[in-house]
């Protein structure tokens, strides 16, 4: 039919509202969203028209695609996503993964009333923080420990309880922002500390920080560069010259090293990333932290150090604002168990999995997924290569964990184009593009995905 004549025919929305199907759904569903989802429909089918997509069509088609679409809106708008873009801590597609534990302590937790702010013991009052102290102070062998938000409201808290109105001295190579929302300047000038940048931003010295202690110094602080380096003509002050010059002058040296590795990963063939633990070692007062980048827990920001400045910390008021619920706590006690034992760490936390599992095995799993495509899918090629894969994260920029690859080849779509009806599939998959290809990296993909990715190539096929 012609293209005039298939445009006119569309229904108009009252006359689908009289159709009985749709009549019927106005009994459970919010009239808005009804006439809402018949418009849309009626687009779709209008830019099928006009792309030549379609040729004919019958109202129960349209009726057909209007539940559909319906029951999409009526879904999750949060839902999951594969990714195959191979950015293990991907910071837009949620970061880590919970681990088992993690996942079934969060059921039980909220799934019944719980001791969350109740002394079992006493009968009494309790406080929620107290459930993972104790756990987070074996794992790190801090003395005290307190858990906020995120690593943002950890940093923030922290100089607003011991820096409000006073001077924290920084060096110039250390302002950072990371992930878009963090700046470290802002950061500081929301807690109410005053900044105050030394060195440049290739070289800081120990007496750059000397020179400018005075009465007003309210704490030294590092961050830990996490998601960018700066190599060549470099200088920085080592941890051990700035704790021994807080020692000397009385004046708490605080730490923000944002991803929080608990494993020494350099065991593991990795370029050495300090660890929490080696920084309370050397004798940091107070560390920041976050639970979902290398941690692999949910998020959170994770305080530990000295005791003395923990107290005080956990007595700010704003622990109220920034405190994390019921779920989290319950999640980051789950992840956390599991660094009793790295072994076990690293076999059942998704992020540490995904990092140390051999390139060998995703060879493997490369493989199969590469023959599922072929024996069902005709218009297509598929390669399979080595590549690298990315922490993300903001952690470990420069690492690159070797990885296998399936390119994608085909006659039809543009990468940008693939790319884009891959994430428009129903349970949307998430690629990378590198130079000219469509690239699926195994490793940050599940083997109970891989099906849904062979469906998904079956359609555009
Ligand atoms: C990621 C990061 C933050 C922010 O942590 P969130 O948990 O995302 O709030 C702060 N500082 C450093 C150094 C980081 O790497």
């Amino acid at each position: 039919m012609e293209i005039k004549q298939l445009l006119r025919d569309l229904p108009k929305i009252d006359e689908l509202l009289k159709e009985h199907i749709v009549n019927n759904e106005l009994n459970f569903t919010m009239r808005t969203i009804v006439v809402e989802t018949l418009r849309e429909t009626i687009d779709r089918y209008r830019e099928l028209i006009l792309s030549n997509s379609i040729d004919e069509y019958s109202k129960k088609d349209i009726l057909k695609s209007f539940l559909e679409l319906l029951e999409e809106r009526k879904g999750s708008r949060l839902k999951k996503v594969i990714n195959a873009a191979g950015v293990i801590i991907h910071t837009n597609l949620g970061r880590s993964l919970l681990a088992k534990k993690a996942l079934e302590n969060v059921v039980n937790v909220v799934d019944n009333y719980n001791n969350l702010e109740y002394d079992l013991k006493k009968g009494q009052r309790g406080s929620r923080y107290s459930h993972v102290e104790e756990l987070i102070k074996k794992v790190t062998s801090a003395e005290a420990a307190m858990v906020v938000n995120n690593n943002a409201a950890a940093v923030m808290l922290v100089l607003n309880t011991l820096c409000k109105e006073k001077e924290a001295i920084v060096s110039r190579g250390q302002l950072v922002e990371i992930g878009g929302s963090f700046r470290v300047p802002d950061v500081m000038s929301f807690s109410g500390a005053r900044l105050v940048e030394v060195g440049t931003t290739n070289r800081t010295h120990l007496y750059d920080y000397d020179n400018n202690i005075n009465e007003d110094t309210g704490v030294l602080l590092k961050v830990h560069t996490s998601n960018f380096k700066i190599l060549g003509f470099t200088e920085d002050v080592s941890l051990e010259e700035l704790v021994q010059l807080g020692d000397e002058k009385k004046i708490p040296v605080i730490e923000d090293i944002g991803s929080g590795t608990l494993i020494d990963f350099s065991k593991y063939g990795f370029t050495h990333e300090p660890t929490v633990q080696e920084s309370i070692k050397k004798g940091v007062d107070v560390v920041t932290f976050s639970g979902d980048k290398m941690l692999g827990g949910p998020q959170a920001g994770i305080i530990i150090g000295k005791k003395v400045y923990i107290d005080k910390i956990k007595k700010n008021q704003l622990t109220r604002a920034l405190r994390i619920d019921k779920m989290t706590l319950a999640a980051l006690e789950g992840t956390l168990k599991y660094y009793l034992d790295e072994k076990e760490a690293i076999e059942n936390i998704p992020t540490l999995n995904m990092m140390l599992s051999p390139k060998s095995e995703h060879k493997k799993r490369a493989q199969r997924l590469k023959r599922k495509l072929q024996s069902k899918v005709k218009n297509f090629k598929f390669a399979l290569e080595e590549d690298y894969s990315m922490v993300g994260g903001g952690s470990m920029p420069t690492e690159k964990i070797e990885t296998y690859i399936i390119k994608v080849d085909n006659n039809e779509f543009s990468p940008q184009e693939l790319e884009k009806k891959l994430r428009e599939n129903k349970t949307p998959i998430i690629i990378r593009i590198s130079g000219n290809e469509v690239i699926l990296d195994v490793r940050t993909i599940f083997d109970k995905d891989f099906d849904i990715i062979v469906d998904a190539f079956v359609s555009l096929d």
